[in-house]
């Protein structure tokens, strides 16, 4: 790895107004649509990535960018400044200490660590807000890298085209049988629930200085990153790009976190399951009405009634809908707890910049 390569920043122009182009007297009148992003001189790109125990990836990886970024700084596709920005997860590993040390070798790597581990989405959050201010755009990658890297040149030709966020989404995957089918389950639940989310796509996209700002309005605490995006609604690209395997350790997304991912994605973007209680509890009691019909029928017939299976099974299957659904409803109301208190959703330890 190429080290003190910080100097070349000093000789490029620093980018001064947000994503919409600066303006002075006499310009076209185009830049003062933000159709196009293009600015004079290349964007400043940011890549954060968030790292949960990945002291055995994360050398590695972040060589893998640097030479990314460096082949785009060549070309003229990104300016000299642009960097790399890892955040620590409150890893247990000896993740940071590994990041200090690319710091120290590399000043194109910047580290944020984390108080305590938050989970991917908040660390994602932590890492788009925390180079908000010096850089126009900046793409989100895994860790392991399981995403091709390659791609964020395409990503760039779109965002140069007026793409405010640009989705990476998988060609096929290179994971497990079981991992392919518990993320299919989750995401077709997740669609069925009405939360809007682009089909194959995770957490690996570029998005604009302008979409991080829109992002920073969005205050929920439990934020579901892949919908918001959607939800801001600003021109956005797809480009589709293969999986890889993971290279070292396991995967730090378990059954539980993936469960989670998937509840808050519903339950933040949907009010679906809220319905079906009702349209459920509806049937319900329609249900009974016609079976009370049905038992007096045979009353005024003179049958004797089938005494306790026309009690004891009423009296069962209404319990169970009833906590059934208490829970769901539950489920909402523990997410309107979270949201009241509006706790920070991260807290910044150390900073490397
Ligand atoms: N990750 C994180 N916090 C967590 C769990 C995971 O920052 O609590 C990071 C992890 O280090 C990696 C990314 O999220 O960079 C995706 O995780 P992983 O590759 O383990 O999951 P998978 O690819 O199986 O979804
Ligand atoms: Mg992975």
């Amino acid at each position: 790895m190429s080290s003190s390569t910080t100097k070349e920043t000093g000789t490029t122009t620093k980018p001064t107004a947000r994503n919409a182009p600066a303006t002075t007297a006499g310009e076209s009148l185009l830049t003062t649509t933000d159709a196009v992003n293009a600015r004079p001189g290349a964007p400043v790109l940011a890549i954060v990535v968030p790292c949960f125990n990945e002291e055995l990836v994360i050398g590695d990886t972040t060589r893998r960018l640097v030479e990314v970024l460096q082949k785009l700084s060549a070309a003229g596709r990104v300016d000299a400044g642009s960097f790399v920005y890892l955040v620590d997860d409150g890893s247990r590993d000896r993740t940071w200490a590994v990041i200090e040390d690319l710091h120290g070798r590399d000043g194109r790597v910047k580290g944020l660590k984390l108080a305590r581990n938050v989970g991917t989405q908040n660390a994602l959050l932590a890492g788009l807000l925390g180079v908000k201010e010096h850089a126009d755009c900046v793409v989100t990658i895994d860790a392991d890298l399981q995403q091709d890297e390659a791609v964020i040149e395409t990503f760039l030709e779109k965002y140069a085209g007026g793409a405010h966020i640009v989705y990476g989404v998988r060609r096929g995957r290179g994971d497990s049988y079981l991992k392919k089918a518990t993320s299919g389950f989750f995401y077709n639940l997740m669609r069925l629930m009405g939360a809007r989310i682009i089909k194959h796509h995770s957490e690996y996209r570029l998005v604009s200085r302008k979409a991080i700002d829109a992002i920073a309005e969005y205050r929920e605490y439990n934020l579901f990153l892949r919908g918001i995006f959607v939800d801001i609604g600003y021109k956005s690209e797809i480009v589709p790009f293969t999986v890889r395997r993971r290279g070292a350790g396991k995967s730090k997304h378990d059954f539980r976190k993936l469960a989670s991912l998937a509840l808050d994605g519903i339950t933040s973007f949907s009010i679906v399951p809220l319905r079906l209680v009702t349209v459920a509890g509806m049937l319900v009691f329609l249900f009974s009405v016609l079976m009370t019909l049905f038992y007096l029928y045979h009353k005024i017939k003179g049958h004797t009634p089938p005494g306790w299976a026309g009690t004891i099974i009423p009296i069962y299957f209404l319990g169970g809908v009833q906590i059934m659904f208490l829970g769901i409803v539950g489920e909402y109301i523990g997410k309107i707890y979270q949201e009241t208190k509006a706790r920070p959703r991260y807290i910044k330890d150390t900073e490397l910049f």
